[in-house]
């Protein structure tokens, strides 16, 4: 199947949007950070720049589950005999992404999946869709959204692909908008776009999609007040609605009734790629997510040359995003996650080791990777001395209404294959449950003679 330029440019401006922004996912400094990657021209390093606990430790200029649910979307297209029977897509898909879910790696905490959100997981793990309205099904959307013929196919396809992760109407409609948005995009449509929904709104095909009127007319009113009034309104227009069940941070909290309109203003607004990769960050929250999404769109909107060169140059796996035969997650991915489980434990111990030393315990002539290494088992420096849960600033979801996609580390026993909770595991990481037991009792720092 020959895909068109703009599917590709979609998935490479998604892919370097989301490596942009993976490392100050949900960061408090977000902002400056992604400032500071387009100053030096560079992805950063979550823990070494950034400053992230070393579970955060990711491989610089590698994607994650935003654009890695892309790619499956993609290879779901092109597999099956009738990509515009969504139902057929749908299956394929949720078959792809189960399969990298089954697939076992060592230290791997969700198979093949990197930064996965827990709905996502939830969704892998029981195989039915999540009540969340999280951006999960808008991020993975932009890219093959380039491939539907027209608006008409375009929406109910998507609500109807969508339906395979998340039955809430508010996730699925979300969905639809921004798809609606890269279509345009990558036709080279402009105007008029908002007043074409509307009529389609009145017609028997939206009908048949059993998704309240009032969703899609309260996202199309939070589209149109992040343009005219800003981030704040935006906020208070999402609250005013009922629609979400907690208080908002930001509109990047991963929430779709904010997150999609404010991936649209900049992504639609901004003059540069770059712009609107750092201005969707500018208020920190889901900064992947977001920037894949503004990656794609604004992609689409300013063309290939517009990507910086570095973030092409310096995208791991490229050649995998770049070449449409190449669109098979289930190969692919594979090695990239290899690589970059490698890099979090280089990551942990590097960081264990410094922490010992410099509490005066020189462990300089051991091999870290040698099986007689004294920190093999032991949690990270950080980790070990943090009082408070890692992540106190990420967003605690209800796991109904609207839960963020955002990507969290996994209980060992989630995982397919893993040890069970409360072992340590080969690959010297400790479960939650092992931090949270030593956190209150010191004593079993005794783990270390
Ligand atoms: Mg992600």
């Amino acid at each position: 199947m020959v895909f068109p330029k703009t599917t590709r440019l979609a998935l490479l401006g998604q892919a370097v949007g989301d490596a942009f922004g993976a490392p100050f996912e949900y960061h408090e400094q977000g902002a400056r950070m992604a400032r500071r990657s387009l100053n030096e021209g560079r992805y950063l390093d979550a823990c070494g720049d950034v400053g992230q606990l070393s579970r955060w430790a990711r491989l610089p200029g590698l994607y994650t589950d935003d654009t890695q649910q892309a790619l499956a979307l993609l290879h779901a297209w092109r597999t099956v005999p009738e990509p515009l029977d969504p139902h057929a897509v749908a299956a394929r898909f949720t078959a792809v992404v189960g399969s990298m879910y089954d697939t076992w790696l060592r230290g791997a905490r969700a198979g093949l999946h990197r930064g996965t959100g827990k709905n996502f997981r939830s969704f892998l793990k029981h195989k039915t869709p999540v009540d969340t309205a999280g951006l999960g099904a808008a991020m993975r959307i932009g890219p093959v959204a380039t491939l539907l013929p027209d608006l008409h196919t375009l929406l109910p396809w998507v609500v109807l692909v969508s339906r395979a992760t998340t039955s809430n109407p508010l996730g699925l409609a979300s969905a639809a908008l921004y798809a609606a948005h890269c279509h345009a995009a990558s036709r080279g449509i402009t105007e008029g776009l908002i007043d074409r929904l509307l009529v389609w709104l009145d017609s028997p095909a939206a009908d048949a999609l059993s998704l309240p009127r009032e969703v899609w007319l309260d996202l199309l009113r939070a589209i149109g007040v992040m343009e005219t009034l800003g981030e704040s309104d935006l906020l208070e227009f999402a609250a005013e609605t009922g629609h979400s069940s907690r208080l908002l941070k930001n509109a990047a909290d991963g929430f779709a009734l904010t997150g999609v309109p404010w991936v649209l203003y900049h992504a639609r607004q901004s003059e540069s790629f770059p712009e609107a990769l750092e201005s969707v960050c500018s208020s920190g929250g889901d900064a992947d997510t977001v920037a894949a999404m503004a990656g794609c769109l604004a992609g689409l909107r300013l063309g290939y040359r517009a990507i910086p060169t570095w973030m092409i140059d310096d995208l791991v796996g490229s050649q995998g995003i770049l070449e449409p035969e190449q669109w098979d997650p289930i190969h692919s991915e594979q090695h990239l996650t290899e690589r970059e489980e490698e890099y979090k434990r280089e990551t942990r111990h590097r960081r264990s080791r410094e922490f010992w030393q410099d509490v005066g315990l020189d462990t300089s002539p051991v091999d870290a990777a040698g099986d007689d290494d004294p920190l093999r088992g032991l949690p990270a420096s950080d980790d070990l001395w943090t009082e408070e849960a890692p992540l106190p600033s990420r967003p605690e979801g209800d796991g109904v209404r609207h839960e963020t996609e955002h990507s969290e580390p996994v209980a060992a026993s989630e995982a397919p294959g893993a040890p069970e909770a409360g072992a340590l595991s080969e690959a010297g990481v400790l479960s939650e449950d092992d931090l949270i037991a030593l956190r209150k009792d010191g004593a079993q720092l005794d783990l270390f003679s």
